[in-house]
């Protein structure tokens, strides 16, 4: 798949439309398209990394950049409260389906553990 192809990059690009919650030099946050919960963000690195085992030893400011923006975002969203949960869902195994990094911020009801 080329970079044209991938949707997170197109979104980050601004070539598709999506609701945006977050927008920087680095990142991108907007609201998924079929939310799983009330408050359902991702955040995106602008950079095209497939998956989190894309990433390595060049990527750990990114990737600590990419946590600590989602949690400023679910403050953001009102979520300081009663608390988010953050997903990587890293390959189809793990039902990953945008192969593009991506953070699932979820929240505003509550969630269940073990997840499905
Ligand atoms: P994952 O299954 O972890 O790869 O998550 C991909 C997520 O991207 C799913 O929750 C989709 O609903 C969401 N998604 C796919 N296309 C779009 C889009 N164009 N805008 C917003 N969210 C999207
Ligand atoms: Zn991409």
């Amino acid at each position: 798949m080329t970079v044209s192809d991938c949707v997170f990059c197109r979104i980050a690009a601004g070539e598709i439309p999506a609701r945006l919650a977050h927008s920087d030099e680095l990142c991108v946050a907007f609201h998924d398209l079929n939310p799983q919960a009330p408050v359902h963000v991702l955040v995106v690195p602008r950079r095209h990394v497939a998956s989190l085992f894309d990433t390595g030893e060049g990527d750990r400011a990114l990737l600590g950049e990419l946590v600590l923006r989602a949690s400023a975002i679910a403050r953001s969203l009102g979520l300081a409260e009663d608390g988010f949960r953050l997903v990587v869902n890293t390959l189809a195994g793990a039902g990953q389906s945008v192969f593009h990094l991506h953070l699932h911020i979820l929240g505003g009801r509550p969630l269940a553990w073990p997840p499905g």
